[in-house]
């Protein structure tokens, strides 16, 4: 697809080319040590033709886009049960809110949020050894994405598991509600390990395949998921995949997409391809800002959000 392989090095070019790259997380002193000179782009078509820039090879934190594989597996082990324990509104607030979760009485707004996503975590966990459980979501990425090398950057979870005060603070806050099951620490355990999965951006566009075709790897003709969960999960990368930046992204770029605070986002185009972009330096909301403002050029010059040309 030589025009798609165009447009993606373009990118990449006019990318490297920038200098008002944001700035990276320090609250993980860990991800403050990403380079913002980084950018990676790929894109991966029905056909599993796969256009790359930049350090489309190099790993890196994926942070909160693993929330959109761990709600996968949970609606898959809970169906619409898991809607009683996590809403599915856009927050409007950051993404480790406190006093949102106040106001709503332990019950995340959704589950993308911190306390929502730990909350899912929670429910992947039970009945589970948070080994076993931090396996099964490993085990789930590695399928999806073909690729048994793809694993946990310890020293990424270590770092959050020290500093992350907020996360304890959401996690004891939900358990005195009853929100979560499981011991506070088995379930923070698992939301940090399964946030410090190190993955390229091949590996995370090749993951996330099956949002773009109705639930199936278009190439294997494998099932994940039935087409109405992808839709629905699409609905809600949509609507929540950038916290309070959810509208401008949504705005500017015009596809379901989830970020995360190691500078990566997964977009998906439905019927057309799996994107995933990284540049570590964030914006005022915690998203990628070159990442954004890549997607925004990739759908214009390809007329691929799905709000139309
Ligand atoms: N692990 C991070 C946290 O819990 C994830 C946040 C993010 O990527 N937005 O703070």
């Amino acid at each position: 697809m030589p025009q798609l392989d165009q447009v993606v090095r373009d990118i990449a070019d006019e990318m490297a080319q920038r200098t008002d790259r944001g700035e990276v997380a320090t609250y993980i002193p860990e991800l403050a040590r990403a380079d913002t000179k980084a950018f990676g782009l790929v894109v991966i078509d029905a056909e599993g033709n796969i256009a790359a820039g930049g350090d489309s090879e190099i790993p890196f934190s994926i942070q909160s886009i693993s929330k959109v594989f761990t709600l996968t597996l949970a609606l898959g082990k809970a169906g619409d049960r898991l809607w009683k324990r996590v809403g599915r509104e856009p927050s409007g607030s950051a993404f480790n809110s406190v006093v949102q979760l106040e106001y709503e009485r332990g019950v995340p707004r959704n589950p993308f949020i911190n306390a929502g996503a730990i909350a899912v975590t929670d429910l992947i966990v039970s009945g589970y050894q948070p080994r076993e459980a931090l396996a099964e979501i490993l085990r789930f990425l590695r399928f999806l994405a073909d690729d048994p090398s793809i694993t946990v950057d310890e020293a990424v979870a270590a770092s959050e598991a020290r500093t992350g005060f907020r996360n304890i603070a959401l996690a004891n806050y939900m358990k005195a509600y009853g929100v979560l099951e499981n011991p506070v620490d088995f379930t923070l355990g698992v939301y940090f390990h399964h946030c410090a999965i190190a993955m390229s951006c091949r590996q995370l566009a090749a993951a996330g395949r099956f949002l773009a075709y109705q639930g199936r790897n278009p190439v294997t003709g494998l099932s994940v998921v039935p087409p109405e969960r992808a839709r629905r999960i699409n609905a809600i990368m949509l609507t929540c995949g950038h916290y309070d930046g959810s509208g401008e992204f949504a705005y500017r770029v015009g596809l379901p997409g989830k970020s995360g605070v190691g500078g990566g986002i997964l977009a998906i185009a439905p019927g057309k391809a799996s994107i995933a972009v990284w540049s570590p330096g964030l914006d005022a909301s915690g998203n990628s800002r070159l990442g954004r403002i890549a997607l925004e050029e990739l759908t214009k010059r390809l007329g691929w959000s799905i709000f139309g040309a």
